[in-house]
């Protein structure tokens, strides 16, 4: 017997393994990509040897090195260094599994820097804070593990579950029933045990509990992935199911299948706040609570919803009938138990805005710059939640965000403030900690001071590379279709060829703008991006075939739905595009 302990190696017998063998060759299967020989990465079963191993890893450095560096396509920064002080920590596992506010077992997590990067951001929100579960007014919030993306399912998971009258109610019966298990001589242990419940149906409305949810047509995919993950609908399936010749905008027309944005495609892609009151109010007044996404910073645009001023619009709506404050009856016995709930929820999706944006007020505050986004944060009464992802403006080298919520629309049992609800708070088992050591060293270097001149570093370049946009165009008289929403850091233009799209990373859409089908590319000027990458970029655009030949004629329209029944790619959700390509 070999020594416990003691690291032995053994002759391996490869019949040991049962593994399938490949179909065909999948390095000529998969997509080829410029600078990689996909051969010098495929893996077997005596892995790579060193000689090997360090061709593949310095083609995946040349290749990440000249991409990196190229990089304009996206609202994501690549301009961070973490691996002086974080570098080790690859070599650690941090979980941060279970609520950031507890500590748990699992010893080796950053809960401690968590719980700093939190109250950082619940500051610059102006929410409530140090967190306090006995303090409902106090944020909650923790650090996603994935991006943006997570936090705006966790938002619509949470502004469901209040919408819909959902209960977490302690469970009277464990300790009873732990005695009793215990006389026949089992030992029985007390855990805490929540129930799950739902408010019953109110006679006098039964829609009460059915939220519906609003977002603007330049909202981002995950929501609308989120929607189909929370099975919630929004105004378009439940109007068109069953108010199919209500449509408040276009009485007998079909109903829109998002709320427009001002000004439609050729517009800045905020959201057409006398729209939204109008549709919002078919639905609050036959008692609907009403969900709304709102975005700080679309993912084409980088367009700013007016928060504030939806909400103030709102608020007289949802007082008309009845949702502002409403009784949410837990006991279908007893009257006397309820909670007193608003009747909608107001998400904001604030992926790269909620970060980037609280400077952009304070250099206005300042005098270094002449305008600011409008308010998004916890200073408006009735916003309750906010998402951001960490990697787009601070910079990460992996996906990661902040949710941030009030402790108050927290589900947890009414009775029982003392509770934290469970210690299963978050989206994930498995927490990320890496992610909170990122966010706390970046937050750690860079004072307000330093993110505001980053700002305004940002600005900068965006209006250098939109007025060389402009002058490209001059120069080769030809309209680009060059725009800039104000405070954006987006800037879109014609689509540009495959090469040029494949080298500056360029991410693309497809917008109708007058009757015209136009596809644009779009670049985010992130603190990474300097003039001389521009002029780079401008260079390439000058050259003769730079923008790819679109089709002038009108395309025949699909009108009809239909079922395709050989699908050659798998979609999982009816996506829309947008910020996906
Ligand atoms: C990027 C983005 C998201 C998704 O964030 P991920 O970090 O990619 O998950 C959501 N909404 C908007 C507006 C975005 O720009």
């Amino acid at each position: 017997m070999s020594e416990v302990g003691v690291w032995q190696e053994t002759v391996f017998d490869s019949d040991a393994a049962i593994v399938s063998p490949p179909t065909k060759d999948s390095c000529s299967t998969y997509p080829t990509v410029p600078g990689i020989s996909y051969r010098n990465f495929a893996l077997s079963s005596t892995g790579l040897t060193p000689e090997q191993q360090s061709i593949a890893l310095s083609q995946l450095q040349n290749y990440q090195f000249v991409q990196k560096n190229h990089f304009l396509g996206y609202q994501v920064s690549q301009s961070f260094n973490y691996e002086e002080d974080l570098k080790q920590y690859l070599n650690y596992h941090i979980n941060n599994v279970g609520d950031p506010f507890q500590s748990g077992n699992f010893t080796v997590n950053s809960k401690f820097m968590e719980r700093a990067v939190l109250d950082y951001y619940a500051s610059l929100w102006n929410a409530r804070w140090p967190h306090d579960p006995n303090d409902t007014e106090s944020y909650w919030g923790y650090v996603l593990t994935m991006g943006c993306t997570e936090g705006n399912l966790y938002g619509l998971w949470n502004g469901r579950d209040y919408l819909a009258g959902k209960f977490l109610l302690n469970d009277p019966t464990v300790e009873e029933e732990a005695r009793i298990t215990s006389l026949s001589g089992q030992p029985r242990s007390v855990p805490p045990r929540l129930i799950y419940q739902q408010a019953p149906v109110l006679e006098e409305n039964p829609n009460a509990h059915t939220p519906v949810a609003f977002y603007s047509e330049d909202t981002h995919y995950s929501i609308i992935k989120a929607m189909r993950v929370m099975a919630m609908q929004n105004f378009y399936e439940i109007g068109t199911e069953k108010y199919p010749q209500e449509n408040p905008l276009a009485p007998g027309q079909p109903w829109p299948k998002e709320v427009p944005s001002q000004g439609g495609n050729d517009g800045p892609g905020s959201i057409d706040i006398k729209a939204l009151c109008k549709l919002v109010e078919f639905f609050a007044a036959k008692g609907y609570p009403i969900f709304v996404c709102f975005n700080y910073g679309t993912t084409f645009k980088g367009a700013y919803d007016d928060v504030e001023a939806a909400g103030k619009a709102l608020l007289p709506i949802f007082k008309k009938y009845g949702l502002d404050d409403r009784k949410v009856y837990y006991d279908p016995e007893d009257p006397t138990k309820y909670d007193i709930r608003n009747g909608y929820w107001f998400h904001v999706d604030g992926a790269l805005g909620a970060a980037y944006m609280p400077f952009i007020e304070m250099a206005y505050n300042m005098g270094k710059i002449s305008q600011r986004g409008p308010n998004f944060d916890f200073r408006l009464p009735f916003v309750h939640s906010i998402t951001m992802s960490g990697h787009k403006w601070i910079g990460a080298p992996l996906p990661c965000g902040i949710y941030m919520t009030k402790t108050k629309y927290q589900l947890r049992p009414p009775d029982d403030p003392e509770y934290i609800g469970s210690q299963d708070t978050t989206f994930a088992g498995s927490r990320n900690g890496f992610s909170a050591m990122l966010f706390w060293d970046y937050l750690a270097k860079n004072s307000y001071a330093v993110q505001v001149d980053k700002v305004l570093y940002t600005e900068n370049i965006a209006t250098y590379a939109y007025l060389q946009l402009k002058a490209l165009e001059e120069k080769l008289g030809e309209d680009l279709w060059v725009a800039h929403t104000p405070l954006s850091l987006s800037i879109r233009f014609k689509r540009a060829n495959d090469d040029i799209v494949f080298k500056y990373s360029l991410s693309g859409e497809t917008l109708y703008v007058k009757g015209q089908k136009r596809e644009y590319s779009h670049i985010f000027l992130m603190t990474h991006v300097t003039t001389a990458l521009i002029d780079e970029l401008i260079q390439d655009l000058s050259q003769p075939g730079a923008f790819s030949t679109q089709e002038e004629e009108q395309p025949e329209f699909e009108t009809d739905i239909y079922v395709t029944h050989k699908p050659k790619k798998l979609i999982h959700v009816p996506h829309i595009g947008r910020g996906f390509k």
